[in-house]
Order: structure tokens, then sequence, then C-alpha cells
């Protein structure tokens, strides 16, 4: 069966509809329509946020926080305004709480540095999951390298879940914090973030998700989380690059110090001494990606407009449409089979390197990611040095889940 012929089971969802808001599908690659499988790696944009980030170029643009001139009053509501827009997004109590960063990367290092080394000492734990992206990884290292801390790492099992038992005996009165996915971007196992945040807070440890793969899937609400640091990419939910958020408990980042200085984080400077800004400017020196924020906030009003719930169950329907014909093929494992998973498939064909999968898809106009995504602890527990990986998106649809499988069977052909 086909993955169209499958459609009678898909739920009412206007992908036609929704495609067409993003005009890079206006394009062909390699002479075919564009079948792109890589929002994982990065989300394509849709017109809305393209013209937030070009209204803004055209009309506002100016230095936030300085000018009494009209200019900078536009430009500071429009940026201050898009924090607000992340602030409900996430449902944090507070814009205080919202610090706009790089990435999810720059998020996870800025807790490194201005939360864990402070507070590190030999001897000292920090405990993170098998499943982590670099990005949760060697900031902690780095963090544990220069204060004599280590780090724990919870297993997981062949499904590329979580063995939540082995997690929780890893916590100890020597824990000082757990950093974990919220979603793995190589298998896209969903963990039990819930469990996580309860079994770590009944012993006092502080918890931050990396929500990078989390987000674009449904959102995320901080206070049901209960976690107390959440970040997550502006790029991976359909806004620019360059631009992401690190949401912390008030509480805790009052405390934190400052971990980069300059302009816009302080209240007054003088060679005697410094008096730092609020929250949350107190952890945004120099001049912030202003235009990447306000595109962010668009992206978000963008998916809001869609609504995640709905983004969500189209995107499940495409995993386990695409999870079942993917399987018939022979030869083709399913890296990671976890119960709960978001929209992102990893797979091997045996006799065929992933890179030349993906080189052989890229011809037919299917563009997926080949490798070990940032992800090698994960591609080690399984063996293997890479995967090919298809991960959907709201713009989606059957179409993509017969072309990458008609790709497929060309690969077979070719390597057969
Ligand atoms: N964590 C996860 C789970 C990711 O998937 C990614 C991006 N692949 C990152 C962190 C890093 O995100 P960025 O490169 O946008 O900082």
């Amino acid at each position: 069966m086909t993955a169209t012929a499958l459609a009678g089971r898909a739920r009412r969802y206007d992908s036609a509809r929704v495609r067409a808001d993003f005009p890079i599908f206006e394009r062909q690659v390699n002479g075919r329509p564009l079948t792109y499988l890589d929002s994982a790696a990065s989300a394509q944009r849709p017109r809305a946020v393209i013209a937030a980030v070009d209204h803004y170029e055209t009309h506002l643009h100016a230095n936030v926080h300085r000018g009494v001139h009209a200019l900078s009053q536009e430009a500071t509501a429009a940026y201050e305004g898009a924090r607000e827009r992340v602030r409900r997004f996430l449902n944090a109590r507070s814009t205080k709480e919202i610090i706009f960063t790089r990435g999810t990367t720059e998020a996870i290092n800025l807790v490194a540095n201005a939360f864990a080394r402070p507070r590190l000492g030999s001897g000292d734990e920090i405990v993170l999951t098998r499943l982590e992206h670099h990005a949760n990884i060697v900031p902690w290292q780095m963090a544990a390298a220069a204060t004599g801390a280590t780090l724990r790492v919870a297993p997981i099992d062949e499904r590329g879940e979580l063995r939540f038992d082995e997690f929780s005996a890893l916590l100890t009165p020597r824990t000082r914090l757990v950093a974990t996915a919220h979603v793995s971007n190589a298998l896209g196992t969903v963990l039990p973030v819930a469990r996580i945040v309860a079994a770590a807070h009944a012993r006092g440890i502080p918890v931050l998700l990396d929500g990078a793969q989390a987000v674009p899937h449904g959102g995320a609400d901080v206070q049901a989380l209960g976690c107390d640091f959440y970040a997550f990419s502006g790029h991976k939910i359909y806004g620019p690059t360059g631009i992401g958020v690190l949401y912390g408990r008030e509480a805790l980042l009052r405390e934190m110090p400052p971990w980069q200085g300059g302009g816009d984080m302080i209240l007054s400077v003088s060679f005697e001494g410094t008096t730092y800004n609020d929250l949350p400017w107190k952890f945004e020196a120099g001049t912030p990606n202003i235009s990447g924020a306000i595109g962010l906030a668009a992206a978000i009003e963008y998916l809001d407009s869609i609504g995640p719930a709905a983004v969500r169950a189209h995107e499940q329907q495409l995993l386990a449409t695409a999870t079942a014909a993917l399987q018939q093929l022979p030869g083709l494992r399913v890296i990671g089979t976890a119960a709960e998973k978001a929209a992102v498939l990893s797979f091997t064909i045996d006799g065929i390197h992933p890179h030349d999968l993906g080189t052989i898809l890229d011809h037919e106009g299917v563009a997926i990611r080949t490798g070990h995504h940032c992800a090698m602890p994960v591609m080690d527990f399984f063996g293997l040095a890479a995967t090919a990986r298809a991960s959907f998106g709201c713009y989606n649809d059957l179409t993509d889940i017969d072309r990458l499988v008609a790709a497929l069977h060309k690969a077979h052909e070719v390597f057969g």
C-alpha cells in the first residue's frame, strides 16, 4: 500500500495550504520537486516570518534600549514584544525569565557558565542521558574539567528509551544538576521529562531541558513541565537562525552572575565597579539579534495559527505511515523504536552507506540527513557510525513519504 493510499487514515489537516505558506517549495532541486525531510536539522520559513524580518529591516531598524528617537523606541517595542510572545508560548511567569540567545547551544553554555560553574566543585556530579546532542554534553564536560566535577550518564535500551530506574539511581547528594533532552534529535525518543523533573526535584536537584527538538512538535509549557531551565532554537520552529531562547526560573537567574560583559547588561559602569542590569538583560550583553527575535515571534505566531496540537497530530500520522512503509523495504532497520517518538525516523539499509543513500536521494530531490547527527554516543550505543534520518515538519505530507520510498527503491537498484 502506498503512503497516499493510507491517506484515508489521516486526520484532516490541510498540508497543501500549509505548504503554500513556504516559498522554498516553489523551487526545484536537481530538477525535481523539493521533498524536504530534514526539519530536525533546520526547518523552512513561512512567508509570515520572512515578511516580519523584512518589515523590521525595511521600516524599524535601530539599536534597542538606547535611543530616545522614534526608530529606537519602535525597535525596542518590537524586540520586547517578541520576548512577551515567547513568554506566552512557553507559559513562563514573566518576561524576566526569557533570555534571547543565539540558539540552544548558547543557552546551554549560558547555564553551564553562569549557573553550574560557580556551584561545582570536586566530587560534584552532573547527570545527563546517553541520548544527548553534543550541545548538551560538551558544555558540561568543559564545566566539569574546570571545576573537578564529573558527568554521570544515564543509559538507554535497544529501543532508544531511557532506562529510568538507572537514571534515578544516579541521583545522589552529589548531583548538582540534571541536563537532558526533551526529545532526542538522533532517534526521536520523547523522554519522560515529567518523571525526570519529579525525581530530580524530590532530591532538590535542578533540571535543564534541551527542548530543541520538542518545541517544533507542539510547543512546551515550562510551568507544567516544572523544569528550572528550558532551551530551544528559532530555526527549528520555522524561525530565523542565530536566535534562540533560554527560559530560566527567575529565582535561579537572579542568583546567577552574568556570563558575558558589555553594553546593555549594565545599569552603571565606572572603573571602581559595575552595577548589572535587571533580568533578563543581565544576560544579553551587546547588541542583540533584533530581527531574529522578531522573526522568532512571527514563527511562534505562525505555529499557533495552525495549532501546535494539529501539527503534532499530523506529524504523528506521517511518522506512523513512514515507519510502516520503510519497514517493508528489504534490509532496512529503524534505529530508535521508542513507544513515544517525535516525527524523526532514523534508519540504516544493509549494504548501503548512509552518505551514499543521502546522495542518491538528493538526486531525486529528497533531502534527508545522514551522519552521526551530533549525537555520537547514541551512534556508539547502536554500534553505528552513521544513520540516515528523515524528519517531518508541518509542511510535509504523504506525497513526501511516497517520494522517499520511491527514492529508497532507486537506491536499492543502484546498490542491489
Ligand atoms: N539539542 C538538540 C537536541 C538539537 O537537535 C540541536 C540541533 N541539532 C541542538 C541542541 C543545538 O541547536 P543549535 O545548533 O540550534 O544551537
